[in-house]
């Protein structure tokens, strides 16, 4: 079981008094961007493309923490950029912890080592460490080489030092299954309480356009990883949204389940696309036409996300929106299971060991764009480093 108890506890609680309370859309996990600023500079990634005056502006913990509270979330993610670099990230996390909101700092663990005595151990904060798959297969998809043995030196102190330790993966067309599945064991044999995965985005901004995966290749990707499982292997995430990247079921984006709330407002519709920022959360969710988003809208730039910012938030309210999805989440949760199927071994015995140079050409693109008026605004009135 990847997620402790008391978090389980904590987020079904919250879920069910939404669905009391006829709540149509609400917010599960707020992803709070305290800065876009970073130490890499990741071929895959949209974040860090930003003009340098933007680059150094940063979230005050003032500002983070009345997200927080406007938002309401039970789990409050912080991606960035690299939030170690964010120079109040100590009273950030402790502000949170005090609120008793379920942390996943999310980091490349470059300074993990470095920065550790910042933080103090607590069932409320969670390391959740980059990793892009084995050794050459991150240090590819990062841009940096020896970056895997820095963040696994990180993930071992932290581990050491008793704090909740995940691993989040993004993974490209291209990916060798073979080498996400040994790189899972080793991340069981290190002691991380759980693993997250989702399929890379295709972001306008991000240097590499040529390796994101379509809706199809996503599934049979993840049907051949994530069937047959070894059976020690852990996932802190609903493990109907790994059955949704395996093909297994079908969900319509809920964006509103993970909004972004960055130096720029609350970013509509979600973390991925910019078509305009609000000022207040309750803004975000009445003002945003949420019928022009997702893969049945048609929306071109949706077509093939399957990530887990718009369809996570989704398999959590299945579970405890049926009975259907309750039963399936228990049995997956409690009784395991390995997925057993013989065309995704037969795939995995067929797959020839690639290297991650190897990667196969596949162009999908989307839109993204900053609204100049907004980012200049900000910038003269957010505080900087
Ligand atoms: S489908 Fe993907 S890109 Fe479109 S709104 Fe949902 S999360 Fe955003």
């Amino acid at each position: 079981m990847g997620v402790p108890i008391s978090q389980m506890w904590t987020v079904a609680r919250y879920v069910l008094t939404q669905k009391l309370k006829g709540k149509k859309r609400y917010p599960l996990v707020l992803m709070l961007e305290p800065l876009f600023r970073c130490n890499l500079a990741c071929a895959g990634c949209g974040k860090i493309q930003y003009p340098a005056h933007i680059l150094k502006q940063n979230l005050t913990p003032e500002q983070c923490f009345s997200a927080v509270e406007e938002c309401g979330a039970p789990m409050v993610s912080i991606p960035g950029g690299e939030p170690l670099l964010h120079p109040q990230i100590k009273e950030i996390v402790e502000g949170l912890v005090a609120r008793r909101k379920y942390i996943y700092l999310c980091t490349n663990a470059l300074l993990l080592k470095e920065k550790i005595d910042l933080f103090k151990p607590s069932k409320y904060l969670t390391f959740s460490v980059h990793l892009d798959g084995e050794k050459e297969h991150h240090d590819f998809s990062v841009c940096r080489e020896g970056g895997f043995d820095i963040a696994l030196e990180g993930i071992k102190e932290a581990v050491k030092r008793g704090f909740r330790v995940t691993t989040n993966t993004t993974l490209f067309d291209g990916t060798d299954p073979v080498s996400v599945r040994r790189f899972f064991d080793q991340m069981m044999e290190v002691g991380v309480e759980g693993m997250m995965l989702s399929p890379g985005y295709s972001y306008e901004k991000a240097p590499d356009q040529e390796h994101f995966l379509g809706r199809a290749k996503t599934r049979t990707l993840f049907g051949t990883i994530l069937s047959n499982r070894n059976k020690k292997w852990r996932f802190n995430q609903s493990p109907l949204f790994l059955e949704f990247l395996m093909g297994r079921r079908s969900y319509v984006c809920t964006p509103w389940g993970m909004p972004t709330y960055n130096v720029f407002g609350w970013q509509k519709p979600c973390y991925l696309l910019q078509d305009g920022y609000a000022d207040t959360f309750s803004e975000l969710l009445s003002q945003t036409q949420w019928e022009k988003y997702g893969a049945e809208s048609g929306n071109s730039k949706c077509a093939n996300c399957m990530v887990h910012s718009g369809y996570e938030a989704s398999a959590v309210d299945d579970t405890f929106g049926s009975l259907r999805g309750f039963l399936a989440t228990v049995r997956a949760t409690v009784f395991g299971g390995t997925y057993a199927n013989a065309s995704a071994l037969e795939a995995l015995e067929q797959t020839v060991e690639s290297r991650p140079g190897r990667l196969v050409e596949l162009k999908v693109t989307a839109t993204r764009r900053v609204p100049r008026e907004t980012a200049d605004a900000q910038d003269m009135s957010s505080p900087q480093s």
